[in-house]
């Protein structure tokens, strides 16, 4: 017995001899291997998350993170390499909560929604978004939030797995997958009923399937699920605003219950009316859209501490002639969405920031959305919080990105002019680092 622990304790000494000497030998490769030290000159910072912008600091990266920042008169060491942006506004890179990697517009004229699906290959579709992810990303979104491909499986994944190996570029993707709605609740849609269309979206009915929707797609890599609470919409005859309503709360409860246990969110589409007080009643973590809310819902979502992602520039685009029932509606939307928007304002709800891009070409500046909420009312420094730090929250990632600070990932963008005197100069990005990466460069002095 005793000769065993002998053997036993000279066993765990080797152990600990070995283990001494190979992490001494390790802190020494650290030493010569640790990433090269990038010191950016910041002539204006906006950190994301501090309410006024501060002038003249430096941004110390490594790797892939912020190592610290300090006032411009620090000490540079001696080898960090510098970008100077002491002409510029640096900001974090921003965060798009609503985006669709594999939607190429819905232009009436070219075909609208279904011409994504019906005329457009897999293999087109792939492309086409490999191109919107390097879209997002010259444009300073390092982060977006992708609810659902219409269509297209589980291509946001598969663009999120190449953008990771390194094989395109990117931004950090939060991928909703195939989304969900119930049958008569998604495009396509309008065809003979003898034709089994392809559909937009997961179709479910009933709580068990929603939950094994819910299932395949988180098994599949789903970061968010996607639902659509509300579908179709018009103008009823006394001019109101009214929208299909979809899921069941019990169905939107199995969803989210799915979800939650495996510590992810559901986004909900919804207009309003039922669908929207459906999404509520059943606990979506983030309404999109939203465009009309009564103030007993607005107390709702602030009760429960509800994301609200508004989107309102995609409901500007494509107006249907007025006299006509599609045109009726089109300025209907925009009507209430306004009136709302001022309302989630005034009631401090949690807003992200969210441009449906995809839904509208990807040639649309990105940045657009930022125009339409200060317009509305929105202060400058609220509009690019709800796109850096608050959406970093909504995605649990506080501290991490949307923030320039020690310790987050190092997505760094600049623009030449101020945003706060000017939100238009977000349009204008024109340097962009993602993960400690320079992806682009056009400001450095
Ligand atoms: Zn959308």
């Amino acid at each position: 017995m005793s000769r065993t622990i002998c053997r036993w304790s000279l066993r765990v000494f080797c152990t600990c001899a070995v283990l001494v000497c190979s992490g001494a030998a390790q802190a020494e490769n650290e030493a010569s291997t640790a990433p090269p030290l990038i010191v950016i000159r910041a002539g204006k910072l906006i950190d994301g998350a501090s309410a006024t912008a501060r002038s003249n600091q430096l941004v110390f990266v490594r790797g892939e993170r912020i190592e610290s920042v300090t006032d411009g008169a620090a000490a540079i060491p001696a080898g960090a390499k510098v970008i100077d942006l002491s002409g510029a506004t640096v900001l974090p890179g921003l965060i798009d909560s609503h985006t669709h990697l594999f939607l190429w517009g819905e232009d009436p004229a070219k075909g609208g929604y279904d011409a994504n699906i019906l005329n457009a290959g897999i293999a087109l579709r792939a492309a086409r978004a490999t191109s919107a992810a390097r879209r997002a990303l010259e444009q300073g979104f390092t982060t977006i939030r992708d609810v659902e491909t219409e269509g297209a499986g589980y291509g946001d994944i598969g663009i999120k797995q190449a953008i990771a190996e390194g094989t395109i570029p990117g931004p950090r993707i939060f991928g909703a997958t195939l989304g969900i709605s119930t049958t008569g609740g998604y495009n396509l849609e309008g065809y003979a009923p003898e034709l089994k269309m392809p559909k937009g979206v997961q179709i479910v009915d009933g709580p068990v399937e929603a939950r094994k929707a819910a299932r395949e797609q988180l098994d599949h890599g789903a970061d968010w699920l996607k639902v659509y609470m509300t579908h179709r919409s018009w103008v009823d005859k006394d001019g109101k605003l009214v929208s299909q309503p979809t899921l069941t709360v019990e169905e939107l409860e199995a969803i989210v219950d799915e979800a939650h246990g495996w510590k992810k969110k559901v986004a909900c589409h919804a207009y309003n009316g039922i669908g929207l007080q459906r999404a509520l009643d059943g606990r979506c973590d983030s309404i999109e859209h939203g465009l009309e809310m009564t103030d007993a819902q607005i107390r709702q979502m602030q009760q429960q501490e509800t994301w609200y992602c508004p989107t309102l520039s995609p409901y500007y685009e494509d107006w249907a002639s007025a006299d006509t029932p599609q045109g009726k509606r089109d300025r209907a939307r925009a009507a209430v969405h306004e009136t709302t928007f001022k309302k989630a304002l005034q009631a401090k709800l949690k807003i992200v920031y969210g441009t449906d891009i995809g839904g509208m070409p990807w040639t649309v500046p990105m940045a657009i959305e930022f125009k339409r909420m200060v317009g509305l009312g929105m202060a400058p420094m609220a509009a690019i919080q709800s796109a850096t730090s608050k959406a970093a929250e909504m995605l649990d990632m506080p501290g991490e990105i949307g923030v320039i600070a020690p310790g987050a990932y190092a997505d760094v963008i600049a623009v030449p002019a101020d945003p706060l005197q000017d939100i238009a100069a977000l349009d204008h990005v024109t340097f962009v680092m993602h993960d400690g990466s320079v992806f682009k460069n056009e400001a450095s002095r």
